[in-house]
């Protein structure tokens, strides 16, 4: 079992994008539904203050740091994490991976024809990464009997869960029990990026840790949301102050 680092009261697992992928492949081979969450500055700023969402992310199977906030507070609280592990990429690095492994996916969620066309830019990029089955992410309460059966019926090993968040970890969290699948991971955005519907920051500024700055300049209305990143900086100094580190 990987080791827990705690920022802010999330436990997120301590590992590189390697150990990551063969906890992944690890998965695929055991019967039952894992989860996995990818939190980023803002989710877990969101979890503070929604206790559900904190346990939801505490109980899953693997949880991995998105995004170059969570590792720079992770420095400051001197509680260091290997290295960022984005959930855009560790899909990236699932897919690659069907090269050794075949696997089949579901995709689930995003705006109506965004899981098409992510699907066909996987495939045709992935062709080992067998997309047996896609949904878009506006439904209401009571189609999800009609999902769950449409997921299983696909007998897909891994449902990528794009429903923004928090709405897809606790979907995930409260349907995983019903479902057939290997692995459920919430993807949200990053459907967008593999559809070609949003673009992705240039490698400086994620490497940089600005990829926030390019997120707000290209979609502006999610600058409330994006309150939350100073936020978390000034939650971070405090917690670190606090406890005299
Ligand atoms: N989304 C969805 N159903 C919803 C809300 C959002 O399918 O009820 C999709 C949305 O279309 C987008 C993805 O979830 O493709 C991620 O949404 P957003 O950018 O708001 O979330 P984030 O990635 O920032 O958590």
């Amino acid at each position: 079992m990987p080791e827990k680092i705690d920022i802010h009261g999330v436990m997120i697992d301590n590992v590189t994008m390697d150990e990551a992928l063969e906890r992944v492949i690890q998965m695929l081979g055991e019967p039952r539904p894992h989860a996995i969450y990818t939190p980023n500055a803002e989710i877990i700023m969101q979890s503070t203050r929604d206790a559900e969402l904190k346990d939801i992310l505490n109980a899953a199977d693997l949880v991995v740091p998105d995004g170059a906030g969570v590792i720079l507070a992770s420095k400051i609280l001197n509680r260091r994490l290997k290295q960022k592990v984005s959930g855009v990429d560790l899909t990236k690095r699932i897919f690659m991976n069907t090269d050794k492994r075949a696997t089949s996916f579901f995709i689930f969620g995003g705006k109506p024809g965004v899981a098409e066309m992510a699907s066909v830019n996987i495939l045709s990029e992935f062709p080992r990464a067998n997309i047996v089955g896609f949904r878009n992410g506006y439904f209401k309460e009571e189609d999800i009997p009609e999902i769950i059966k449409q997921i299983n019926a696909s007998r897909a090993e891994i449902v990528l869960v794009a429903l923004g968040a928090p709405k897809q970890e606790k979907w995930i969290h409260q349907h995983a029990g019903e479902l057939n699948c290997k692995v459920l991971m919430g993807v949200g955005g990053s459907i967008d990026i593999f559809a070609g519907t949003a673009p992705m920051a240039p490698e400086f500024m994620r490497k940089s840790g600005f990829e926030w700055l390019y997120r707000l300049i290209k979609q502006p209305s999610r600058y409330k949301r994006m309150m939350d990143l100073p936020r978390f900086m000034m939650l971070t100094y405090k917690t670190k102050f606090k406890k005299g580190k």
